[in-house]
């Protein structure tokens, strides 16, 4: 059901043309928040879209707009919006309270359901967003080890916590970004992903390294690729070294199978973050592991030992509501595979999208692993055939660069034709995708590109 774009309009006029609710509320939000937006992955020039209701792989905006979503909670919708069943439980749970300020017997369900997927979860610790549980990887691993520095991937997210920012989209020297200490950022240790040599000669020599974090299937799920040959010499190699090795599985957990990356690879790290698909859509986090590395948190363990405790408080732990949603998310996933389901829609739409690119002879490419699609708009012009595109092929700071303008423009057009892209630009899909959604995106993706060209963005 697309949406034709008026012919006698520029992109960004038909777009105001057609989202004046969306302009009124974007112009109050700008005497709210820094760039009118809660998310810095949400900033959209002129506006983005404001979305008053979403369903499935579906969402209508104020004016009454329909969008097929990729952004799909940022990833935390595997099954697509208002999931019958996850909508149910959480309001049962609402019926019952929002927080006891207790344990209860969901968070114990949540952990069993973790569990059962994900067999290397031993011990489980909540948090309230992956941020939290990466920065609980970080707390536990030099408690574990004694040791001081953490050892990342150029252009692996792993949230914004003081340690996490330099090297993921800018610093790659490792030099600290806006606010961040530079005590805190000599602390990290940044490699080339892929890089094994790089990654030998560092282990052998630095032995103050507690913990190697990683993104499985590689930077920002995928659009800088990970060879799994790499994951296995990096789980050998920390481990020899007694370094301990967390998956960074926020995104790839539930996702990219029931057991996430590490049950798709088989390889199994010492910790694991989790978020996203975890809660259901709802927020929560958890840091799951090896029972020994999450003993520092555990009371009688470190009392035995003579050890301080590692402390860990948070008011929304473990929330009833994020528990219920968690549950029916994991219960849906252990038994009716919906990630498989993405999966092979992803295949279609990065196939779609890569027969449109050929037809209008636009030399970009869509490309990606598992649910994740990335739209390589080809900064430095190289000749390539969309699909035959290898991302290994290409250094990851120009995967990595991301042109403002044609981003931004690329999703204003899409957005025009019903569809909305992530900031990337590229697109989550869900379970919730079908085959009608793939034929739509891409018959938006062909007139949009049109209108690119019209308009002297894309081409000669
Ligand atoms: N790790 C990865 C791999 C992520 O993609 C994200 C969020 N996009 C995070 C950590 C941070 O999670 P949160 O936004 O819940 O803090």
């Amino acid at each position: 059901m697309l949406q034709p774009a008026p012919a006698n309009l520029t992109i960004e006029a038909a777009y105001r043309d057609r989202t004046p609710g969306s302009a009124r509320l974007a112009a109050r939000a700008r005497e709210l928040f820094p760039s009118g937006v809660t998310h810095d992955g949400r900033y959209l020039q002129p506006y983005g879209i404001y979305v008053e209701r979403a369903a499935g792989a579906h969402k209508w905006d104020v004016d009454g707009n329909r969008y097929i979503d990729y952004y799909g909670g940022h990833g935390a919708l595997l099954l697509g919006h208002n999931h019958p069943e996850v909508a149910a439980a959480v309001q049962d749970a609402l019926a019952h309270g929002t927080h006891f300020g207790a344990s209860h017997v969901l968070e114990l369900r949540w952990a069993e359901a973790i569990r059962r997927l994900m067999p290397a979860a031993e011990r489980v610790r909540f948090t309230s967003s992956g941020t939290e549980a990466t920065h609980m990887a970080v707390r536990l691993a030099r408690a574990a080890t004694g040791r001081r520095k953490i050892l990342r991937f150029r252009t692996h997210f792993h949230g914004w916590h003081d340690h996490m920012t330099s090297g993921y989209a800018s610093h790659f020297d490792g030099a600290p970004t806006s606010g961040v200490l530079t005590g805190i950022a000599d602390q990290v240790v940044l490699l080339d992903p892929n890089d094994a040599d790089a990654l030998r000669q560092v282990l052998a020599h630095d032995h103050d390294i507690a913990l190697a974090i990683v993104e499985p299937t590689g930077g920002s799920f995928g659009m800088t690729p990970l060879r799994p040959e790499f994951l296995a010499t990096l789980r050998e190699l920390t481990a020899a070294h007694g370094v301990l090795l967390a998956f960074d599985e926020v995104v790839t957990g539930f996702r990219v199978a029931p057991g996430g990356a590490q049950g798709r690879f088989a390889i199994t790290p010492d910790m694991t973050t989790l978020a996203k698909v975890l809660a259901g859509g709802l927020p929560g986090g958890a840091l799951v592991g090896r029972a020994d590395v999450l003993e520092p948190l555990d009371f009688e363990a470190t009392t035995a030992r003579g050890l301080e405790k590692v402390q860990h408080p948070g008011t929304f732990n473990a929330n009833p509501l994020s528990a219920a949603a968690g549950i029916a998310a994991l219960e849906q996933i252990e038994a009716t595979d919906p990630c498989a389901r993405a999966n092979a829609i992803a295949e279609k739409l990065r196939q779609g999208l890569n027969e449109v690119l050929e037809a209008e002879d636009v030399p970009w490419a869509a490309y990606g692993t598992f649910s994740g699609i990335h739209v390589f708009t080809n900064p430095e012009r190289r000749g390539l055939r969309p699909g035959d595109f290898d991302p290994f092929a290409v250094p990851y700071r120009e995967l990595k660069t991301r042109q403002g303008n044609i981003t931004h423009r690329l999703r204003l057009a899409m957005l025009l034709h019903g569809v909305e892209l992530t900031s990337w630009p590229g697109a989550l899909v869900s379970a919730a995708h079908g085959e009608a959604d793939v034929a739509d995106t891409s018959e938006a993706f062909r007139e949009s590109l049109r209108l690119l060209k019209r308009e002297g963005d894309v081409g000669a």
